[in-house]
């Protein structure tokens, strides 16, 4: 059912006055400051401190957009050590926001471990959402939009990668059907291609780069023609390697009724059946029926 505060303007107003105290997570663009929203711009301005990865990138952001506040940096080295003290600022009152240098906080990004300490302490904790390059990349990779698995950046040395990828195969073969997302470096994308390539084979997939900016490119194809290209061309920019799930493999009843006594532990009937159906692509009528029959 549609939110009948969808797109009602006065419900900006509303949510930027819930929006006055504690933490803010702000998503910022992946490229085009174009893609900056009005709720983040007005969470920026109005916020006590703004955290950021680094400062002078997100300083260019605010002086776009002639905003003042005061930046400090919080990043994977410093999190732990600034915890405390945020959050004591937080419970006087601060109004804190949360950047990172691109994109949506916390996503392949700084900030969980601040997120999580917050909502220990009951700190409310609202979000701005905006760009992400993992969803932009998805959505015009052309590959089956959902269920996807966002799997962040791959094991940057060989063997652990092939590993990595070889770990997604077998859970492949026990029912996981979702298209894959991982980000990745220019300068390691022609070999994480030739791993995926190797492991998964010729799949349909896509290497989306410089989303949203100048030279943005989607180049799809399978992963042994992407391989190709990128072995022989060296990429630039930033980049989302989209693949999309594998052929539905036959799912046999042991391995339904495996899948259904684990679901069936801790879920509903009804549920546990959803589950297993959606990650076997096997009917849910069928699965259902099996479940109640496991039940009774
Ligand atoms: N938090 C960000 C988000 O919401 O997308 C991602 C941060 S992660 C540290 C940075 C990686 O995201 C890059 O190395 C690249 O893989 C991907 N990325 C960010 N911006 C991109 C863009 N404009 N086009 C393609 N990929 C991008």
């Amino acid at each position: 059912m549609q939110d009948e505060n969808a797109c009602d303007p006065s419900s900006v107003a509303e949510s930027n006055a819930r929006d006055r105290h504690g933490l803010v997570l702000v998503s910022t663009p992946i490229g085009n400051l174009g893609d900056v929203t009005f709720r983040a711009l007005e969470a920026l301005r109005t916020a006590d401190l703004i955290l950021c990865e680094d400062t002078r990138v997100t300083a260019k952001l605010l002086q776009a957009n002639a905003i003042g506040a005061r930046c400090e940096p919080l990043h994977e080295h410093n999190e732990d050590q600034r915890i405390p003290g945020l959050l004591a600022r937080l419970k006087q009152g601060a109004r804190i926001a949360l950047v990172s240098d691109a994109g949506t906080p916390l996503v392949s990004d700084p900030g969980f471990r601040l997120v999580r300490a917050a909502i220990a302490e009951g700190i409310e904790v609202t979000g701005v959402p905006g760009a992400n390059a993992a969803v932009l990349a998805l959505i015009l990779s052309g590959l089956p939009p959902h269920p996807f698995l966002f799997l962040g950046f791959a094991p940057t040395r060989g063997a652990a990668r092939v590993t990595h990828f070889k770990g997604l195969r077998a859970a492949e073969q026990v029912g996981l059907a979702a298209t894959m997302i991982w980000y990745e470096a220019p300068h390691r994308v022609g070999e994480m291609l030739a791993d995926l390539a190797e492991v998964f084979g010729a799949r349909e997939a896509a290497v989306a780069r410089e989303l949203t900016k100048r030279f943005e490119e989607v180049r799809r194809g399978d992963l042994v023609e992407l391989a190709e290209y990128y072995g022989g061309h060296q990429a630039r920019g930033e980049i989302v390697v989209v693949v999309a799930p594998g052929a539905a493999e036959a799912v046999g009843a042991a391995e339904i009724d495996r899948m259904l006594g684990v679901a069936l532990a801790t879920m509903s009937v009804k549920d546990a059946a959803a589950a297993v159906a959606s990650v076997t692509g096997v009917g849910r009528k069928i699965v259902y029926a099996r479940a109640l029959e496991m039940k009774g």
